[in-house]
């Protein structure tokens, strides 16, 4: 156990990775260059940008130009050899088939099952909440690639944009969330078709069967997946779901409801007031009289007055004792969009402008990489005992990343162990003496 819990910690998720990559024949580097950079090299300076919070590629390529320490420090701790610049490096990456990122993701998640990290997710009766949600990381109207989906406009302009359908294990009383490899949203060989966001459901869906063929789980979702097809194939891929449903795409279903529901008030403790209404086995909506589905209306009122909708429909059958239960795991999918979803969410107009959109796939590799940068955060928030007492100790994650690239760029560092370490107890400090310039 103990071998495997040091999987969990920095070191050892990045050199699962790094293994995972070295293993995968596409990413050889074939380049007839003379002294070519390795692909995987390329990766991992990936990895390290987003794991370091770089605001810019450019100022990754500035440091590791300048700065031998930089050098020193992503070679011990990122094992990077050599990195490219900035150019070459956005050439190499655009090549990458996002698919090539799939695989870290899986090969974590099976080390936190392993490692009995996933346990505490465990929501009711052995089934996980998987919470799943479209995103957009990429917008303009002038800078665009062979892969961007594009909005054409009535005045002829167009707007090209990169979505992703991201998926993730949460848990109410969890505050770390474990993700699954994202769904690229984006055009492939010439189609000439946008994808959407119903599509790449999809796509989550077969791929999550396939590579967790037994994991029992219950997905949490918005509107948008409350439609026929989308239930139809979560039926048919074995997951319990819980989504929202909005009244203007459930018409029938709210008049059905307003009539044979069952309904009951509880007053919590701490004078919120949670009032249900509920009804089992009524059809999904007008174009779907077969699919039967059991709705949920939720009211909830604080203490301060404050009144709070949701609507739900389920296929797990509603009772008065699992009611609550029900609707914290459909309120958990906002777990979904914490740090990192949102750093994408407000780099959605400036991460071109701020690592390079390339010709093909740079954009989506980036955007891969960045959830893969945080997938070893969330693991290591979990699981490793050094990061949770740096965490503790700088109070806040913004304070944890200052620190620790305060130290990244002023020392020379031998091992992620004596980077946390020094977070913790403290460090020597010296005096400020420069060099004489002449
Ligand atoms: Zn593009």
């Amino acid at each position: 156990m103990q071998k495997l819990r040091k999987k969990l910690s920095a070191h050892g998720l990045l050199r699962t990775i790094k293994d995972v990559f070295n293993k995968n024949k596409s990413l050889e580097t074939t380049s007839n260059r003379k002294n070519p950079i390795k692909i995987i090299d390329s990766l991992m300076s990936g990895l390290a940008i987003f794991g370091l919070k770089y605001p810019s590629l450019l100022q990754f390529d500035q440091h590791y130009k300048n700065d031998s320490m930089v050098r020193h420090n992503l070679s011990t701790l990122y094992g990077v050899d050599r990195a490219p610049r900035d150019t070459y490096m956005r050439e190499i990456l655009d090549e990458v088939d996002p698919g090539d990122l799939r695989k870290p993701f899986k090969k974590i998640f099976a080390d936190v099952q392993r490692g009995n990290a996933l346990e505490q997710f465990q929501f009711a009766n052995g089934y996980y909440l998987i919470s799943m949600d479209g995103t957009g990381f990429f917008s303009s109207s002038n800078v665009y690639c062979d892969n961007c989906c594009v909005k054409e406009h009535k005045n002829g302009s167009k707007t090209y944009y990169h979505q992703m359908f991201c998926a993730a294990i949460v848990h109410p009383n969890q505050k770390t969330v474990i993700p699954f490899a994202p769904e690229p949203i984006m055009k492939i060989d010439g189609n000439s078709k946008n994808d959407c966001e119903a599509n790449a459901t999809k796509r989550f869906i077969d791929n999550f069967r396939r590579e967790h063929p037994h994991l029992k789980a219950i997905v949490v979702a918005d509107s948008l997946s409350s439609k026929g097809p989308t239930i139809r194939e979560l039926k048919a891929a074995n997951l319990c779901f819980i989504l929202g449903a909005k009244e203007g795409d459930h018409k029938s279903l709210y008049e059905f409801v307003e009539e044979i529901c069952k309904q009951f008030e509880y007053h919590a403790k701490d004078g919120t007031i949670h009032q249900y209404r509920y009804t089992n086995g009524v059809p999904l909506n007008d174009s779907n009289p077969d699919l039967m589905i059991n709705f949920l209306d939720y009211v909830e009122i604080s203490s301060n007055g404050k009144k709070q909708r949701f609507t739900w429909v389920t296929d797990i059958k509603i009772t008065e004792q699992n009611v609550h239960q029900i609707m914290k795991a459909g309120r958990a999918r906002w777990k979904i969009e914490n740090e990192t979803f949102n750093t994408l969410k407000n780099q959605n107009y400036h991460f071109e402008h701020n690592y390079g959109h390339g010709k093909k796939n740079l954009s989506t590799v980036f955007a891969m990489l960045m959830m893969l940068a945080f997938l070893i955060d969330q693991v290591q928030e979990l699981c490793d005992e050094l990061f949770q007492q740096a965490l503790l100790k700088k109070e806040r994650k913004k304070y944890l990343w200052e620190s620790l690239r305060s130290i990244f760029f002023n020392f020379t560092i031998s091992s992620w162990q004596d980077l946390w370490n020094a977070l913790i107890h403290g460090y020597e400090k010296t005096v400020l003496k420069p060099l004489n310039s002449a």
